[in-house]
């Protein structure tokens, strides 16, 4: 509804290579008949934003910390580039929450948000938040009755109870991913950990000058040796799901699950190895959470058979 805001027949959109899944999904498969062109950056440096940009693009789309990669893009950089054009900059805030990242200080002029991940929190309703201002929100908010997208009661008064923890839920999760990303780090099992708050991260730097937390996802990349999907079903506590922000720590392949609509070049393109979990941190307390995948790595490299527990 955002993106459709502010687009109409003729209109160009430039977008960050690295996307959600249903994001790219949405974009390459729907706008061709609205009209709307649109082109992928080749990088998420600035240049690569500006180099995308034509007479007639209206937006530039950003989503940092992307999903699976944990990727970085410079807010303050992309907001500048869109006000020197007279662009609309969006980012879709969802990895960082409103906790992490408030990005509207850095100058971007319209955040979106999967309020189904950290705002709900509990895995248990499907909603969305845009912030902009005043003037942005009332072009939106009239797509949006004209679109039909509107929320239960329900829903929404376990939104309402849910955004009252989400400061100590982040909080705690953010916690939790630093304390596993750095013991995943040292895990001579794991060929890769992919967590901004890292100081090996390429852009801990710059995540560092534009978060508030590192935030509760990261993501990493098991040895050749040991199969993906055998060490997650391996997993007793920490159990496989789509969706991620919960209370309780899920993991998923990418490959499998939020990537699939792409294809196998999309994926490779963006870096998307078979072998990379992407791994949700819940609430629980850190020491389980590392017991459970010791089991399931010292499980996996015995050939014991899956637990087939999930
Ligand atoms: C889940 C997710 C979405 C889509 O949100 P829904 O509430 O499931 O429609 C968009 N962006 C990101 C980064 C997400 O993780």
């Amino acid at each position: 509804t955002a993106l459709l805001a502010f687009l109409k027949a003729g209109d160009h959109v430039v977008l960050q290579n690295m996307l959600y899944g249903g994001t790219q999904n949405l974009v390459t498969k729907q706008f061709e008949k609205f009209g709307i062109s649109y082109s992928f950056t080749e990088g998420l440096k600035p240049i690569d934003f500006e180099a995308k940009i034509k007479k007639n693009t209206k937006v530039i789309y950003i989503e940092t910390p992307s999903n699976p990669l944990l990727t970085i893009t410079d807010l303050a950089a992309v907001a500048n580039i869109a006000k020197k054009y007279n662009l609309i900059s969006m980012i879709d805030n969802t990895f960082a929450s409103p906790v992490n990242q408030n990005p509207i200080d850095f100058g971007i002029d319209v955040v979106i948000h999967s309020a189904t991940k950290y705002m709900g929190g509990h895995s248990d309703i499907c909603a969305g938040a845009v912030a902009s201002s005043k003037v942005n929100m009332e072009r939106i908010f009239q797509l949006a009755i004209n679109l039909g997208g509107s929320l239960s009661d329900y829903t929404v008064w376990l939104l309402e109870r849910s955004i009252k923890t989400m400061g100590i839920r982040v909080k705690s999760q953010n916690e939790n991913a630093m304390r596993l990303a750095e013991y995943l780090d040292k895990n001579a099992d794991i060929k890769q950990v992919n967590y901004p708050g890292l100081t090996s991260h390429p852009d801990h730097a710059l995540a560092k000058s534009q978060m508030n937390g590192f935030g509760g996802m990261l993501s990493f990349e098991l040895k050749e040796s040991i199969n993906a999907t055998d060490f997650r079903k391996a997993l007793k506590l920490i159990k496989s799901s789509m969706s991620l922000a919960g209370i309780e720590s899920t993991v998923l392949s990418p490959t499998q699950t939020s990537h699939a609509l792409l294809s196998a070049e999309e994926r490779y393109k963006q870096g998307i190895a078979d072998g990379l979990i992407r791994f949700s941190l819940g609430i629980e307390e850190p020491e389980d959470l590392i017991a459970d995948i010791e089991q399931a790595l010292e499980r996996v490299k015995a050939k014991q058979p899956a637990l087939n527990n999930q």
